[in-house]
C-alpha cells in the first residue's frame, strides 16, 4: 500500500479486529520551530490474539515503539506512514515516541508566525485523515475512543483542546504542561489542539439543559476586530435552537470557537473546539452577506456537534450525509433563530448555484459517492457534498414533512449517541417517523448524478386561460435519471406596478411530464414560476411571457426568494447558451440596484462579470465591457451612501475598470481626490483598487511594496502577492506561477490569493505560455504541493481566460497521455468543461 492511502476494506478489517479503549497523547511544542515531540500511548483490545494490524503516523521521525512492553524496531516496522503491529494480545498497549513536523499547508499541526508582532500560533486540522500527522492513531472514524492530551508549551500561551482547559503546571523553565481531562468518546478526526499567544474571552450560555461555557479566541493582532457580542449572540441563538429541535443536550463539556490564520476551509467541527478562518473577523467594511455567511458557518459547525461528532459516520461513504446535514441545518437554524431570516434566499442566490454548477461538470458523482479509499474521499469532497446535498435534504424535508423528519432525527440521536452509524440507520428512523417508503427515493436522489430541468408546457384557450399545463422534466443524456420532486408553482401578476403572487400550487412531479390539472381554467399569469419556495433541486425554465416579465421588471417582484429563483433561472439559461450574455448583463444592470437580498447584491454582479468576460461573443465583448463599466459607475454614483450596494458596486467597478476615465476614478479614490459619501476607502478596498490598477499595468512593484509597508500584516502580504500576480508583466507572471504552482513553501493562503488573481481578462498575450506550463505542472502538482494546495492551484490556475477551440485541443491531448493524479485530472476536466460552455455561450451571444 503506497504513501498515505487507506482503503475502506482495510478499515473494515481493522475495525473488526480492534476496539480502542484510550489514547494518551503527550505533545511538546517547545522543542523546535520545525518539529514537535509526540508520544502516544494507545490501549486497545484485539478479538484475535496473535493477529497483525497497523497504526498510522505520517511524516514522523520515530524514536521508539513499544508494544506490550516489547521494543519494536522502527526501521523495520515503520514504512509508508504505517507502523506494523504483530503478535497482538487480547489487551494491548502501544507506545510510540516520535518527532512530527509542523505544517504550512493547513493540514496536521499548522504553525504560523504573525508578521505584525512575531507571535506564534498553532492549530490542528485533522479531517479527513490527518490526526496521524500529529500523533499515532488508528485513523478511521469508527474506531472511537477517549483521549487524554498533555501539552507542553510556553507558559504565557493559551492551550485549548476538546476537553475543558485545565490550569497549567509550571515546569520552571518558562514552559508549562497542560494536563487535559479525558474527553468524551470521539473519532480521531475531530480531536484538536490549538496553542499560542491567542487572545481569549470567556462567556457562558444558560440553556434548557444547563450551562455551556463559551470561549472565543483570536490572534493578538485581531483583538480589535473580535466582535464578541455578536458572536456570543449567534452562538447562543444557535444553541437554544438546536437543543430544542434535537431534544438532546449539547453533548460535550464546553464550546470554544477559535479564529485561526491561514485556514484552508471555512471552519472545522472539532468537538467542543471549533476552528474558523480568521478572515471572519474582518478588519475592513464587509457587506451583510459576509456576516450572513459567517453566521451560517457558526451554525453549520454547531449542528455537527450532534450530527457528526455525537453520532459519527462509520466510514467516509457517509461524508456527504455529515456535510449535507450540517449545511441544511445551518440555513434552517439561521432562518429560524438568527437575524438572517431570509437565509434561504441567500442560499438560492449563492450556495445552491455552486451545487448546480458542480453537478453539470464531467466530474459529477452521486451524492452518496463510493468512497472506497481516502483518495476517493479527496476527489469527492466538493459542492455536491455540501450544496447539492443540502438542497436534496431540503427536498427530503418537503417530501416527508418537517415534523416527521425531526421525530426521526431525535430518535436517531438517542439510538446512536457517541457511536457510529450509516445512512440506512437514519433512513429507517425517518421511514418509521414519516410512514413513507424512502428506499426508492434515496436511490433516485443519492445514488445517481446530475440535475434535472423542469419547464412549463401549456396550451391556452381563447380567453388566455390554461386549457392544459404540464411540467416537462428532462435530464442530461449522460445522467439520464428523472426524479420525483415536491414542487411549488407560483402564479404572479402585475398589480399596481408590483408583481404579486395570487395562486400557489404544490404538487408531486414525476417522469417526463406531469399534468397540473389544478391549473386548468386559471388565467395565464404574467410570471409562472416553477419551484416557487425553492423546495426542489432542479434547473427551471421560464416560458416566453414569464421571461419577458422578468426582463421588463424583475425588481417589481417583491418576494426575495421568488426573485432569487428568477435570477437563478436567467443565469442558468445564460450558462446553457439559451439566453444571450448581453441580455443577462442588461438584466443585472437594470435590476441589481434595487435587489434587497444581501447575497443577491454581492453575488449576482460576479455572475454578470463572468457573462461579460467569458460568455459574451468576442465581437460584442469590447462594447459590453464598456456598458458594464459605465453601468456600474452609474450604480456606484447613485447607491445610497454607506450601503452594501455602494460597497459591492465599488468592488465590481474596480474589478472591471479598463477605460482611462474609470482607471482615473480608481486612482482618485485611492488618493482621496474622489470621495463618495459613505464609502470608506479602508485597507481592503485600497488593495482592491490597487490590484485593479496593477492588472491594468498602472501599479508597479515599488508601489505595491509601499502599500505593504503600511499594511505589514499577513492579510497585507496576501493582498500584495495577489496584486503582483495581477500585473500584465512576464516577470510578474513567472514569479506568481512559481509561487502558486511549483513552490511548496509558499504559505497556503498566500498561494490561494495568487491563484485568484493570476488570470486577468485582457492579458491574453502574457498569459499564453501558461497553458503548457499549467499542464506540465499538473502532472506532479499533487506530490509537489500536497492535496489541499494542489487542489486550489489546479482549480484556479486553469487558463479559462484563454478559452478557444485550440485550448480544448491542447487539453485533450494532455488528457489522453497524462499520468497525473486523479485529483489533478479532475480539475483539468472541469476547466475544460467551463471552456466548452463559454464557447457555446459565446456563439449564442453572437446571434
Ligand atoms: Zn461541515
Amino acid at each position: 500500500m503506497p504513501g498515505t492511502n487507506l482503503t475502506r476494506e482495510e478499515a473494515q478489517i481493522r475495525a473488526a479486529l480492534l476496539s480502542v479503549e484510550s489514547y494518551t497523547v503527550d505533545l511538546d511544542v517547545t522543542t523546535s520551530e520545525t518539529t514537535f515531540a509526540s508520544t502516544t500511548t494507545v490501549r486497545f483490545t484485539c478479538t484475535e490474539p496473535g493477529a497483525t494490524t497497523f497504526a498510522d503516523l505520517v511524516d514522523a521521525t520515530i524514536h521508539s515503539i513499544t508494544l506490550n512492553g516489547e521494543t519494536v524496531d522502527p526501521a523495520t516496522a515503520y514504512a509508508d506512514s504505517r507502523i506494523t503491529l504483530t503478535g497482538l494480545a487480547a489487551e494491548n498497549e502501544l507506545v510510540v515516541t516520535a518527532d512530527c513536523t509542523y505544517s504550512h499547508s493547513g493540514e496536521g499541526l499548522h504553525r504560523f508566525v504573525d508578521p505584525v508582532d512575531d507571535r506564534v500560533y498553532l492549530y490542528s486540522q485533522f479531517e479527513v485523515p490527518d490526526a496521524r500527522r500529529v500523533f499515532t492513531t488508528f485513523e478511521q472514524p469508527d474506531l472511537k475512543s477517549v483521549f487524554t492530551f498533555n501539552v507542553t508549551a510556553p507558559s504565557h500561551w493559551k492551550v485549548v483542546s476538546n476537553a475543558p482547559t485545565p490550569s497549567p503546571s509550571d515546569l520552571g523553565n518558562g514552559n508549562s504542561v497542560w494536563n487535559f481531562p479525558e474527553t468524551k468518546k470521539m473519532s480521531t478526526y475531530i480531536t484538536a489542539v490549538v496553542a499560542g499567544e491567542y487572545h481569549e474571552v470567556l462567556d457562558t450560555y444558560e440553556g434548557k439543559f444547563g450551562t455551556i461555557p463559551l470561549g472565543h479566541y483570536c490572534r493578538q493582532s485581531l483583538v480589535e476586530f473580535l466582535d464578541r457580542d455578536e458572536l456570543v449572540k449567534v452562538t447562543s441563538q444557535s444553541f437554544e435552537f438546536f437543543e430544542e429541535q434535537f431534544d438532546f443536550p449539547y453533548p460535550f463539556e464546553k464550546y470554544d470557537q477559535l479564529y485561526v490564520p491561514e485556514y484552508n476551509m471555512g471552519a472545522m467541527e472539532n468537538a467542543g473546539c471549533v476552528t474558523l478562518r480568521d478572515e471572519y473577523l474582518p478588519r475592513s467594511r464587509q457587506p451583510r452577506s459576509f456576516y450572513e455567511f459567517r453566521t451560517s458557518v457558526i451554525t453549520h459547525e454547531m449542528a455537527h456537534m450532534w450530527f457528526g461528532d455525537l453520532v459519527t459516520m462509520k466510514w467516509w461513504d457517509d461524508l456527504w450525509l455529515n456535510e449535507s446535514f450540517a449545511e441544511w441545518a445551518c440555513y434552517w437554524c439561521e432562518a429560524e433563530a438568527t437575524d438572517f431570516t431570509d437565509a434561504w434566499t441567500g442560499f438560492a442566490n449563492a450556495r445552491k448555484q455552486t451545487g448546480y454548477r458542480q453537478d453539470q461538470m464531467p466530474s459529477t458523482h452521486p451524492i452518496a459517492a463510493d468512497n472506497y479509499d481516502l483518495e476517493a474521499v479527496e476527489v469527492n469532497f466538493d459542492m455536491i457534498t455540501y450544496a447539492k446535498g443540502a438542497s436534496v435534504l431540503k427536498q427530503l424535508v418537503a417530501w416527508v414533512g418537517l415534523d416527521p423528519f425531526l421525530a426521526g432525527l431525535r430518535q436517531y440521536f438517542k439510538d446512536h449517541a457517541y457511536g457510529n452509524s450509516e445512512f440506512t440507520d437514519l433512513l429507517s428512523a425517518l421511514e418509521k417517523a414519516s410512514g413513507r417508503e424512502l428506499d426508492s427515493w434515496a436511490k433516485e436522489w443519492l445514488q445517481t448524478a446530475g440535475v434535472n430541468t423542469l419547464a412549463p408546457v401549456f396550451e391556452l384557450d381563447a380567453e388566455g386561460n390554461y386549457s392544459s399545463l404540464s411540467v416537462a422534466q428532462t435530464a442530461h443524456p449522460e445522467w439520464p435519471t428523472l426524479r420525483r420532486h415536491r414542487l411549488g408553482i407560483g402564479f404572479y401578476n402585475r398589480v399596481d406596478g408590483k408583481l404579486v403572487r395570487d395562486t400557489y400550487l404544490e404538487v408531486d412531479v414525476e417522469g417526463e411530464s406531469t399534468d397540473i390539472t389544478e391549473a386548468v381554467g386559471l388565467a395565464q399569469p404574467d410570471l409562472l414560476l416553477l419551484n416557487d419556495n425553492d423546495l426542489a433541486y432542479a434547473k427551471i425554465r421560464l416560458d416566453e411571457r414569464s421571461l419577458a416579465t422578468v426582463i421588463d421588471g424583475l425588481s417589481s417582484l417583491e418576494d426575495s426568494l421568488a426573485r432569487a429563483l428568477c435570477w437563478g433561472s436567467a443565469w442558468d439559461m445564460t450558462r446553457d447558451a439559451e439566453m444571450a450574455a448581453t441580455d443577462f448583463v442588461k438584466l443585472v444592470l437594470a435590476n441589481i440596484g434595487t435587489e434587497t437580498d444581501s447575497w443577491g447584491v454581492s453575488r449576482i454582479p460576479t455572475y454578470a462579470a463572468q457573462a461579460v468576460h467569458s460568455l459574451s461573443a468576442p465581437a460584442n465583448r469590447a462594447a459590453l465591457s464598456d456598458q458594464w463599466e459605465t453601468g456600474l459607475r452609474e450604480l456606484l454614483g447613485s447607491a445610497e451612501p454607506g450601503s452594501d450596494h455602494q460597497l459591492t458596486f465599488a468592488r465590481s467597478f474596480a474589478a472591471t475598470a479598463h477605460t482611462d476615465a474609470a482607471l482615473a476614478d480608481l486612482e482618485a479614490l485611492l488618493d482621496g481626490s474622489l470621495v463618495l459619501e459613505g464609502l470608506a476607502v479602508d485597507q481592503d478596498l485600497r488593495w482592491a483598487l490597487l490590484t485593479a490598477l496593477a492588472s491594468a499595468g498602472r501599479a508597479d512593484d515599488a508601489r505595491i511594496d509601499a502599500e505593504l509597508e503600511n499594511d505589514n500584516t499577513i492579510s497585507g502580504k496576501e493582498h500584495a502577492a495577489a496584486a503582483r500576480a495581477a500585473r500584465p508583466d512576464a516577470d510578474a507572471k513567472a514569479a506568481a506561477f512559481q509561487a502558486a504552482m511549483l513552490d511548496a513553501s509558499t504559505p497556503n493562503e498566500t498561494a490561494r490569493s495568487i491563484t485568484f488573481s493570476f488570470h486577468q481578462p485582457g492579458q491574453e498575450e502574457v498569459l499564453a505560455p501558461y497553458v503548457a506550463k499549467y499542464l506540465e505542472a499538473a502532472d506532479s502538482a499533487w506530490s509537489t504541493l500536497g492535496a489541499h494546495k494542489a487542489s486550489v492551484a489546479m482549480e484556479y490556475m486553469f487558463p479559462r481566460v484563454l478559452a478557444s477551440a485550440e485550448l480544448l485541443e491542447t487539453v485533450d491531448a494532455w488528457l489522453a497521455s497524462t499520468r497525473a493524479n486523479p485529483g489533478a485530472k479532475r480539475y483539468v476536466l472541469e476547466g475544460r468543461a467551463d471552456v466548452a460552455r463559454y464557447l457555446a455561450a459565446q456563439e449564442r451571444d453572437a446571434q
